[in-house]
């Protein structure tokens, strides 16, 4: 890639001015980098819905976040800027390995919102991957998995890798992301969610997004949040 002039970056505020973000009804007024605003801009996005509105000042100051909000709400990109956001502050390189780990209950969902993060996240260079299983081979997969920054997957395939792939390092993971968490949080992935989470470093951060409120103490417990920022959004976005 060319070179390009390194942009300042800048320190959002460590839960003591985000309250200034709080107002904020556009994407442009958020303390985002110039990189995510554009590829918003260029997917159209301008004005943010509610729940967009209700949880970025709280994300981007890395707090973690259990939010609800009806499906066709917005979830996506209230959880994709937060992951570019806190990669790109924190410099994440290539060498860096996973940086942040977004989980999908569905090949279907997270192949949706993995289009999601590639529009938004284009002028960024980290590097992403879906790992959601199906026709994809296994094999060739595990050679690349360990240079990805950003991985989409479902809760099975990336317990394989976890169990599989030689030297699958997440020891640095920066934000675990669990969309359609009530759903991941159900019965049929406990399992696997629970084997997920023990290989996961607990200094993190963690953001919850579904369209009822996960309000189950046993689970925010296994997933060790800390001091979670509760957001319920129900009015038309
Ligand atoms: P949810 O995950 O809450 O069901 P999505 O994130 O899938 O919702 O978004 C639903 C639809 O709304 C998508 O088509 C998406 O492109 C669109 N959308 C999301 N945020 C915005 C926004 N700020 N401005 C315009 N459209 C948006
Ligand atoms: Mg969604």
């Amino acid at each position: 890639p060319p070179l390009e002039k390194k942009e300042p970056i800048g320190r959002v505020g460590e839960g003591e001015n985000f309250s200034r973000y709080v107002g904020a009804t556009r994407f442009d007024q958020l303390p985002i980098s110039k990189r995510t605003k554009t590829g918003l801009k260029a997917a159209g996005f301008v004005k943010m819905t509610e729940i967009q509105r209700a949880s970025l000042p709280h994300s981007l100051c890395w707090r973690d976040i259990l939010g609800a909000a009806k499906t066709g709400s917005g979830k996506t990109l209230a959880f994709v800027i937060t992951v570019l956001e806190k990669l790109y502050r924190e410099r994440w390189g290539p060498e860096d390995g996973v940086g942040s780990i977004i989980i999908s209950p569905t090949r279907e969902l997270a192949h949706q919102l993995f289009d999601v993060l590639k529009a938004v996240g284009k002028q960024h260079n980290f590097s992403a991957g879906l790992l959601i299983g199906g026709r994809k081979d296994l094999d060739t997969e595990k050679e690349r998995v360990n240079d990805l920054n950003i991985l989409v997957c479902t809760p099975g395939r990336l317990l394989q890798h976890m169990d599989e792939t030689p030297n699958f390092d997440c020891s640095q993971l920066q934000v675990l992301v669990l969309d359609e968490a009530d759903r991941i949080l159900d019965v049929g992935f406990k399992k696997a969610l629970n084997a997920i989470v023990s290989q996961l470093p607990k200094h993190r951060q963690t953001l919850l997004f579904s369209a009822t409120q996960t309000k189950s103490v046993q689970d925010l417990a296994r997933l060790s949040l800390k001091d979670p920022e509760y957001l319920s959004v129900h009015e038309e976005s």
